[in-house]
């Protein structure tokens, strides 16, 4: 961080607490000794997400959100709800302070959201997720659909 004053470097933080989720810093110039605050981003650990090919990319939480939004087009769900449903999945892997997560941990923690949300939305989403490659998942998810068929109809209306 550069002094503001002089142009060094070199400064020390001498005082760092947290502010409306920033942190605020309180730093002095190794040089000329003047001292100045810094509001910066909190990082968090870089979040990637390991493929089933074995290879990384990092989280793309609008990736996440295209493709939430794909599978509730035309339904009665709000934008909001669909970004608070992924600041919930952030917030979960950002508590857990985990590096790598795999896809199928985020499909499932979508599909665990999005279940109380829409429920065609839901099935959506679990057929482009899953690939409906096990025919036993396709006709559990059926199963349990017409278990439940208020929560399939209510929001159909
Ligand atoms: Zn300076």
């Amino acid at each position: 961080m550069r002094c503001p004053f002089c142009g060094e470097e070199d400064t020390k933080v001498i005082d760092s607490r947290s502010v409306e989720g920033k942190k605020k810093r309180r730093r002095m110039c190794t040089a000329c000794g003047k001292r100045f605050t810094t509001f910066e981003s909190v990082e968090r650990p870089l979040l990637m997400v390991a493929k089933r090919d074995g290879t990384y990319e990092p989280f793309n939480r609008n990736k996440l959100l295209a493709g939430i939004f794909n599978s509730t087009k035309k339904r009665p769900v709000r934008m909001e709800t669909v970004q608070e449903l992924v600041d919930g999945i952030e917030a979960e892997l950002a508590n857990e302070m985990v590096s790598t997560v795999s896809p199928d941990r985020i499909g499932s923690m979508v599909m665990e959201r999005l279940r109380d949300v829409d429920m065609v939305a839901y099935v959506r989403f679990a057929s482009v997720y899953l690939n409906f490659s096990d025919v036993a998942d396709f006709i559990r998810i059926i199963s349990e659909m017409t278990q439940s068929p208020e929560k399939f109809t209510a929001q159909d209306a």
